[in-house]
């Protein structure tokens, strides 16, 4: 069956936290400048956090099935979204679902359109960190290239990876990671709005940007406990050489900890998540980022600033490979030891700093979608893995 040339193509893109916000807004904005429809089907993973994040690239989800506890695990965001997303796709009726990265939303998504036998597109794939962390989406990530019918790679490593684990080469393409594209268009708006830029400095008044800045960020679940309890001791030691900007996290397992060690001290600037453009005001003027996250692993590079990673591991290797990045765990002598260093060596820092394309150009999302765009609709009701899309 061909679809008629009048047919729009329709994707539903399914996403529900910051980090998949920012990096399918370039998609998004992408596919609707050609012509293709992107309904953007919000789970309610996380409900301010993402349609906050939207909101900063001009964008609104057109639905939001709001599953958010209070407190919830995977396993709730998984068990309440599989069979309403179902339900969704049954009446929307798409050509293919568009998932990113390694979420529970994610996984839920790919697994409904997978059982709906409507191609699963997956993009950031291949990442692997090849342990049993980050958990649990170390193990969303490969369930995710197991049911999806096309693979956006990052990299030529996440390539490899996931050619590593069977799928098929010809369903692969490396484009650079669309969260350099969100970066890029962010840059963009804080040099052409003067006024967005004031606003963001007025708000940060409070930040001596004449110490050197540290921006930190926590927030995965591996670092809750007592792994969290030697970042926050690392940072307040930390305080007296720097000025330490931390956005906290808000859940609870983060917030209280932070607020309980870090709040009233000198040096220490506690804040509610930011928006996306203030985020990466900050990050241009940090002298480092001590980080767990993994969008922020990526950007950090691409703007020239060193990130040290509150981690073990990372499924983002090519930082570490190009130099940019380093693991230094969650230690406090390690952190306090590593900050320290870099802070006290220009030349280090600089290297460091030195600017490096690991993730891409910044043209993820153009490529993503000329591929998209460029081939011939999908018919539904074929498998999703034999179709080709
Ligand atoms: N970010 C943000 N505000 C913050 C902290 C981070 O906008 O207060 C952005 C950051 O620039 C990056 C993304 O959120 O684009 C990373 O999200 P997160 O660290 O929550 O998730 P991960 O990337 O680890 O999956």
């Amino acid at each position: 069956m061909t679809l008629g040339a009048t047919h729009k193509q329709k994707f539903v893109v399914v996403a529900g936290t910051r980090p998949e916000a920012v990096k399918l807004a370039p998609i998004i904005l992408a596919l609707r400048e050609r012509g293709c429809i992107a309904h953007v089907l919000a789970s309610g993973q996380h409900r301010e956090l993402f349609h906050e994040a939207l909101a900063g690239f001009g964008l609104v989800a057109d639905e939001d099935l709001g599953i958010m506890l209070p407190v919830q695990s995977p396993a709730d965001v998984v068990g309440a979204l599989v069979p309403a997303l179902t339900r969704r796709f049954d009446i929307l009726l798409p050509d293919a679902i568009i998932v990113q990265g390694d979420t529970a939303t994610a996984f839920a998504g790919a697994q409904a359109g997978f059982y709906a036998r409507i191609p699963v597109i997956h993009v950031e794939a291949g990442l692997r960190s090849g342990q049993s962390e980050p958990f649990p989406e170390e193990m969303h990530r490969k369930a995710i290239a197991q049911m999806s019918a096309l693979h956006f790679a990052p990299t030529q490593s996440a390539r490899s990876a996931l050619i590593a684990e069977a799928i098929d080469p010809a369903s692969i393409h490396v484009t650079g990671n669309t969260g350099i594209d969100a970066l890029h268009l962010v840059e963009a708006r804080l040099l052409l709005d003067h006024g967005l830029a004031a606003r963001i400095a007025h708000r940060f008044s409070a930040v001596d940007l004449r110490r050197p800045l540290v921006l930190a960020t926590i927030h995965r679940r591996e670092n809750h406990g007592e792994r969290l309890d030697g970042i926050l001791a690392a940072l307040a030691i930390l305080a007296r050489h720097a000025e330490i900007v931390l956005p906290v996290h808000p859940h609870p397992a983060i917030s209280g900890p932070a607020q309980a060690v870090l709040a009233g001290r000198a040096g220490v600037h506690l804040l509610p998540p930011l928006d996306h453009p203030a985020f990466v005001w900050l990050l241009q003027r940090a002298a480092l980022v001590l980080t767990d996250s993994g969008g922020v692993q990526e950007e950090a590079p691409a703007l020239g600033v060193p990130a040290l990673v509150l981690r073990d591991v990372t499924e983002r290797r090519e930082g570490i490979a190009t130099g940019n990045a380093r693991l230094v765990g969650t230690d406090p002598a390690a952190i306090v030891a590593a900050v320290l260093d870099l802070l006290a060596d220009s030349r280090a820092i600089g290297r460091m700093g030195e600017a490096s394309l690991p993730y891409g150009a910044g043209d993820a999302a153009t490529r993503i979608v000329d591929i998209l765009a460029g081939r011939a609709a999908v018919p539904r009701g074929h498998p999703a893995l034999s179709v080709e899309v």
